[in-house]
């Protein structure tokens, strides 16, 4: 039967198989190009700032690959950039879900409207917001004006919404005081999972914050042990590697995960 490509945005990086995306899962992975935030920090700042510097992987090329792989990968990560400014991002799960894919979303949270959607659709399994800073100077987190309301109504819609989950915060020294993590602890007390993710230098989307040296291993695991204090009813777990499109490693659990948006 002749391909029918669904209607879906430019992908623009495609691994094909992966152990760090989804933390447990072997799972491939979508790029999608462009983002509404100007993290400071970002380390995807390409696919950020010039998507259209990225060439468009075919759709065609994506299904057979999962096609061929389907026997070991049922899972599949969409990432970016920040997915949810596509509209048609609905076009393109609707399709990974007709070849039988679990989905999970990565997401900054902007956007409650889409991902309310793509869940009442039944579209996606897991979601992973991160979480930027306290959302009372969140504005500053993300470098641009945020609607803090909107980020609020994320958190609390994927809390309550019924799917796995996963919130993230990357610490930046210098940028975050160290009470600003425990100011999103308390925000998220209750959350299922709550990852601190290490800042990583070497690519940053503001050239400056590439001078910046992250926290020490010993720093972080205070800081996690502060956090699971304050997250009663919450797990915290810290997270020290990042890749993509950069490097993998493995975290003080001895697994390999990354650090997505
Ligand atoms: S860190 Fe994530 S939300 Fe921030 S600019 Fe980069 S892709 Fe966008």
């Amino acid at each position: 039967m002749p391909f029918k490509a669904p209607d879906c945005p430019a992908v623009k990086g495609f691994i094909e198989t992966s152990f760090v995306d989804w933390k447990g899962n072997l799972s491939s992975v979508l790029f999608l190009g462009g983002c509404n935030f100007r993290c400071p920090y970002c380390h995807n700042k390409d696919l950020v700032l010039n998507p259209a510097g990225f060439e468009d992987v075919p759709i065609e090329y994506i299904a057979a690959t999962l096609r061929k792989y389907k026997n070991w990968v049922d899972k599949i990560v969409i990432t970016g950039g920040e997915p949810t400014l596509h509209m048609s991002l609905f076009g393109l799960i609707g399709f990974l879900k007709t070849e039988g894919m679990k989905v999970k979303l990565d997401t900054n949270g902007s956007n409650p409207s889409v991902l309310k959607g793509l869940v009442s659709e039944g579209l996606i399994d897991c979601v992973a917001m991160d979480v930027k800073g306290p959302l009372d100077r969140y504005s500053r987190w993300c470098g641009i004006n945020v609607d803090e309301r909107k980020i609020s109504e994320s958190i609390e819609f994927i809390q309550g919404c019924g799917i796995d989950y996963q919130f993230r915060m990357t610490v930046v020294p210098f940028f975050h005081r160290e009470e600003d993590v425990y100011a999103v602890a308390r925000h998220l007390e209750g959350a299922k999972d709550f990852v601190i993710q290490t800042f990583r230098p070497d690519v940053t989307l503001n050239r400056a914050f590439s001078r910046i040296r992250p926290f020490s291993p010993q720093k972080m695991e205070q800081i996690r042990k502060n956090v699971s204090g304050i997250m009663s009813a919450g797990s915290a777990r810290q997270q020290d590697d990042q890749r993509r499109f950069s490097v993998i490693g493995p975290n003080n659990d001895g697994d390999m995960d990354n650090l997505y948006t």
